[in-house]
């Protein structure tokens, strides 16, 4: 039988899986990173022409044209080639806010004029407190400035996400990918909702952060760079003029690349180690909104309900499946866990990774524990109801002989001899009598069996104390007159009781009796009672031989019999009172037991009194 212990403790399993699990999916946010870095490795964006393109400042090009110090020259000199190929819009990722050599100045502010829908970088300084933007010459030309800040995984240092939005106090800028974006779309104004952002009719779904975030879809490596957009380096456009023509109609980003000089060296998804310039990853920012397969971040509590749900379906499995079907939808929760990230995944939907596969194997693993014990249990129990009945079978064929010896043996003997009336009668009621002795026995097993192993049904009638001892003490009389006990029955007030009289008045007639079998001649016999609170104790008190105190923790045991009782020549089978015992507690209540040695008994059984009485008390405040 599953008591309700049982399935309360099961529940407490699960949610201690559950809690465990979504604790441990928050420490292990950097698992999710994997998981996430190698869903995002299977699944690259769908092969599309780029709308970008990369002018970039390498190794090459630097130690060619005079270095770092030549810089400013070096994008002129790169700008106004493109310029000649019509670019669509043109970003440029060199901060450029203080003023140098008027002439490289005038040369660099000309080639920025040339080039359509320029956006120059911005970038937060002094800890975020002001924007370090363009000196005024170049700005001039700007159509927008974008910040060109990257958002590092601080765990992993890997590069999953840009911020679209950037503040220092009220000033508020845009990512350079987007203002590039946005000016290569027509320069239309981002419109803000709470959890989208909409640029030229595409959608970006951020959240409510203030950063607005947005997850980067790299493109794939393409040879020796770590993605596959088209770039040309400005040494090679400057040696081969024709190049440039690759920059038509695109979105250009112009920036250093050299890892000598490039400030951001960056990790992502694809990276296994090598970094990536910061231009790149605006590159690929870029892409992503030009290509608008966002990946949306799963509501936390969609992944809250997956945990939850996990963890009630290994519950149910166990609960109402056994053995390898148990196992095996066990299994298949675990693989659910696992395969719906990726799922989403392909469906541009990130949902945390380590959560629900922990509260998977915690809820799977603590409920087949907790069922395998359960039914070890069971088990065990199983074993000792087998003991029980095996010692019962053994005690019944044991005892049955003695009567069923005498049975035949007199049966035997009227059969075969010419007896006397006297005679004959006397052993006529020897065989009742044992036969009566057997009957009684095998009645009493019964009941012990099917009460112990709930198969009696206990039923709920109501009934009077008092009456219920006055019909027990009149079976009980004529044993008592024969050995001139008196039998002293005071009233009982207020004894209204519930539950099932027959076996109720069984208890007590046994408790009658044994107060009769174990007193001497000529010794009374005193039930009493009384009301006391919501209990109706009833008493058994005796002027009998007695139990001394280690003999009286053995009485309710099966088959015990005091050696006071063996040497009273009371025929007895010692399991009375294991089932006195068993129906009193099937009814809520419990025996008490006061005896001394020569003195006497008093057994003494408290029961709950009948609930309409309650009700009746209740109803009248
Ligand atoms: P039985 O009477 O068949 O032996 P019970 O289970 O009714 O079995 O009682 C168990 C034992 O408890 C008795 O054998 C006897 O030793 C002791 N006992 C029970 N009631 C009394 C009593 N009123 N006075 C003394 N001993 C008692």
């Amino acid at each position: 039988m599953r008591g309700r212990t049982h399935a309360l403790g099961y529940i407490a399993v699960l949610a201690l899986a559950l809690a465990l699990g979504l604790a441990g999916g928050w420490l292990g946010a950097q698992i999710d990173n994997y998981a996430y870095d190698w869903m995002f490795r299977r699944r690259p964006p769908s092969p599309r022409p780029t709308e970008s393109a990369l002018l970039l400042v390498d190794e090459n090009t630097l130690s060619r044209m005079g270095g770092m110090r030549r810089l400013r020259e070096i994008l002129a000199a790169g700008l106004e080639r493109i310029a000649t190929a019509a670019p669509r819009a043109v970003a440029v990722d060199v901060t450029l806010a203080d003023a140098s050599d008027p002439q490289t100045d005038a040369r660099l502010e000309q080639a920025l004029g040339r080039v359509p829908n320029l956006v120059l970088a911005c970038e937060l300084v002094d800890d975020g407190r002001r924007w370090e933007d363009p000196h005024p010459r170049f700005r001039r030309h700007a159509a927008a400035l974008g910040h060109v800040h990257a958002d590092p995984d601080p765990l992993d240092n890997v590069t999953r996400r840009i911020p679209l939005a950037k503040a220092s106090g009220r000033q508020r800028r845009w990512a350079l990918a987007l203002e590039l974006f946005r000016l290569s779309r027509g320069g239309a104004p981002v419109i803000e909702t709470p959890d989208e952002l909409e640029v030229a009719g595409v959608t970006i779904p951020t959240g409510r952060d203030p950063l607005r975030p947005m997850r980067i879809r790299y493109l794939p490596p393409a040879g020796q760079s770590l993605s596959s957009v088209p770039r040309a380096t400005i040494l090679e456009i400057i040696e081969r003029p024709e190049r440039a023509a690759m920059f038509r109609g695109k979105a250009v980003l112009v920036g250093v690349s050299a890892q000598s000089a490039a400030r951001d060296r960056l990790m992502t998804p694809f990276s296994y180690g090598r970094t990536m310039q910061g231009i790149e990853i605006h590159a690929n920012a870029f892409e992503t909104l030009a290509r608008g397969e966002f990946l949306r971040d799963a509501p936390l509590s969609a992944s809250l309900a997956f945990a939850l749900a996990l963890s009630c379906a290994a519950g149910l499995a166990f609960w109402f499946l056994a053995g390898w079907p148990a196992y095996l939808s066990g299994a298949a929760i675990i693989l659910a866990a696992h395969l719906l990230p990726v799922w989403l995944f392909a469906r541009n939907v990130v949902m945390p990774y380590f959560a629900p596969a922990l509260t998977a194997w915690l809820s799977v693993g603590g409920a087949a524990a907790w069922q395998y014990f359960a039914v070890r249990r069971r088990w065990r129990q199983a074993e000792a109801d087998k003991a029980r009945y095996q010692q019962a079978m053994h005690f019944v064929t044991h005892e049955m002989r003695t009567p069923l010896t005498a049975i035949q043996g007199s049966s035997e003997l009227m059969a075969r001899y010419n007896l006397s009336e006297e005679k004959r009668r006397q052993i006529a009621e020897l065989i009742h009598s044992e036969s009566r002795r057997m009957a009684r026995m095998i009645e009493t097993f019964l009941s012990v069996e099917r009460l112990s192993s709930g198969q009696m049904e206990l039923r709920r009638e109501p009934f009077e104390a008092d009456e219920l001892v006055a019909a027990c003490v009149a079976r009980v009389r004529p044993l008592a007159e024969r050995k001139n006990i008196r039998v002293e029955v005071e009233p009982i007030e207020d004894g209204a009781l519930e539950g099932d009289r027959e076996l109720m008045e069984y208890a007590i007639y046994n408790l009658l009796t044994n107060a009769v079998k174990y007193s001497p001649p000529d010794t009374q016999v005193t039930v009493s009672g009384k009301r006391q609170g919501s209990r109706v104790r009833i008493a058994v008190r005796d002027q009998g031989y007695g139990m001394d105190r280690e003999e009286l923790r053995h009485i309710f045991t099966k088959f015990y019999r005091t050696r006071r009782a063996e040497a009273s020549g009371e025929k007895g089978t010692g399991i009375g009172l294991s089932i006195v015992r068993e129906i009193v507690t099937q009814h809520g209540g419990s025996i008490e037991v006061e005896s001394e040695p020569g003195k006497g008994s008093c057994f003494t059984v408290v029961l709950p009194a009948r609930a309409a009485n309650r009700a009746a008390v209740n109803g009248s405040r």
